[in-house]
């Protein structure tokens, strides 16, 4: 094996490592998404409409179970956990596209030096 086909594998062994310990130290995690929400009543006396004073925040969990959307409305304390948990996920996702992609790299190199 060549010295080049070495040093790419051991950097493809680190790049796979280290994606692996980023996925251990991952939080929680789950789907879907969060929505903020802000919003005039219509009421022309309300200091919504008077002082420009809006309604809310409100927080809404929007997620897919069994391919029907559930929603469900948070208060301003767990907010920012799920907002957390949600970003944990799509960094999961490119963390495990990272593993694929390092592990076919991997098995390429090897398969080539196999056939000589
Ligand atoms: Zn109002």
């Amino acid at each position: 094996m060549s010295s080049d086909a070495h040093t790419k594998l051991a950097k493809l062994r680190r790049d796979y490592e280290a994606a692996k310990a980023q996925i251990q130290a991952l939080g929680y995690v789950i789907p879907g998404t969060l929505q903020k929400r802000q919003y005039r009543c219509g009421k022309p006396n309300c200091r919504c409409a008077t002082q420009n004073i809006l309604h809310g925040p409100y927080y809404q969990w929007t997620r897919k179970v069994s391919g029907k959307t559930v929603n469900l409305n948070l208060n301003e304390q767990s907010a920012p956990k799920v907002k957390e948990w949600i970003k944990n996920r799509q960094r999961l996702r490119k963390l495990c596209r990272r593993l694929e992609y390092t592990s076919l790299a991997l098995l390429q190199i090897v398969t080539r030096m196999e056939k000589t």
